[in-house]
């Protein structure tokens, strides 16, 4: 599916819920967020016919996320389900972990192709203080799970100043010996969040450097997206930056988002887009629904601009958690 800037649009990314069992800092407020009533959000039933009508329109890989996707009952099912759509070439989730260790051989025998895992800090204290909850040690376990399992396993880490910057080097310590790609992300001012916390990732990667030397661009593929990837001697896995705020990406912009609303999003920066769920629940035909996710998608807009934040308009006010990030 081309967008008007002959982007091909490949990679659909469902939230599944906006409800979560972490409270972290850069993504809800303390109290959480006012969740969505169940009548609003789609049901699996109806995300179903989303995933096979993008897939005749082009679709080739989903990511579950959310909210946290695991807190939302039967995931396992529509991992099995997505899996067995002609097109669909690869089913992934992005998780905070904390579910994962009870929900892994479910997911894993519905036959989970990749998994990303949040993790901010190696500190159990800092753990509660960044996701205002217990469960550092689940987090743990579910990385060695996905590991063990031979999953493919990214670690995403949110890098902020005066949070975690004094772990960076231990972060990325992690995918010396383990096959994980860690990737430090850019935290962003999506809702309107206070973006004086952003660390650039040419700061985070000298820092890395100067303990590890010179990393050489790892060349070998690693996913949907646009982070950057390096691989220091004698690791395992690999390190990766994704930089949205410094080093716009948006010409290679593969992916769309469809929120637990089934509001098919253009853009994380913007709430533009189309309630696919009400031209669905209107009655429309697969036909009529196939011709209005091409018609958004080709308006998607053509660069977010975060760094110009103040002058830009129809700026998307809800959190990740909400968005699905
Ligand atoms: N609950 C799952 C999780 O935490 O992995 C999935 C949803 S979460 C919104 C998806 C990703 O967005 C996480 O890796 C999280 O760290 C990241 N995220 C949330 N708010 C962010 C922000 N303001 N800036 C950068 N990344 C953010
Ligand atoms: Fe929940 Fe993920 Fe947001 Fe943290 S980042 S509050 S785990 S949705």
């Amino acid at each position: 599916m081309k967008d008007r800037f002959d982007r091909n649009i490949d990679y659909l990314r469902i939230s599944v819920t906006d409800r979560c069992n972490l409270r972290c800092v850069y993504c809800m407020p303390e109290e959480g967020v006012e969740s969505i009533p169940h009548q609003d959000v789609l049901t699996y039933e109806e995300i179903m016919r989303l995933v096979r009508i993008s897939a005749g329109l082009g679709v080739t890989r989903i990511r579950l996320t959310g909210g946290e996707p695991l807190v939302r009952k039967g995931i396992e099912n529509l991992v099995a389900d997505i899996k067995a759509v002609p097109g669909i070439e690869q089913v992934s989730i992005t998780t905070n972990g904390i579910l994962l260790p009870e929900k892994f051989e479910a997911l894993h025998s519905a036959g989970i192709d990749a998994v990303n895992i949040s993790l901010d800090t190696l500190d159990v204290e800092k753990f509660k203080k960044i996701t205002r909850r217990e469960g550092f040690e689940r987090v743990m376990e579910a990385i060695k799970l996905c590991t063990d399992a031979g999953i493919k396993t990214k670690i995403n880490c949110v890098a902020m100043k005066g949070v975690n910057d004094d772990e960076f080097l231990a972060i990325a310590e992690l995918a010396r010996d383990l096959p994980v790609c860690v990737r430090f992300i850019e935290f962003m001012p999506v809702g309107k969040n206070d973006f004086e916390k952003c660390v650039p990732w040419q700061e985070i990667k000298d820092t890395l450097d100067a303990s590890f030397g010179p990393m050489a661009v790892d060349i070998e593929p690693h996913g949907n997206g646009p982070a950057v990837y390096f691989k220091p001697d004698g690791f395992k896995g690999s390190i990766g930056f994704i930089s949205a705020m410094t080093c716009a990406f948006c010409d290679k912009c593969n992916r769309v988002r469809l929120t637990a609303e089934g509001f098919l999003k253009l853009c994380l920066q913007y709430d533009v887009g189309t309630s696919l769920r009400d031209i669905m629940r209107a009655g429309a035909t697969d036909e009529e629904l196939a011709t209005a996710i091409k018609t958004t998608v080709w308006n998607k807009p053509k660069e977010h601009t975060f760094n110009d934040y103040e002058g830009a308009e129809d700026i998307e006010e809800n959190s990740m958690s909400r968005i699905g990030g």
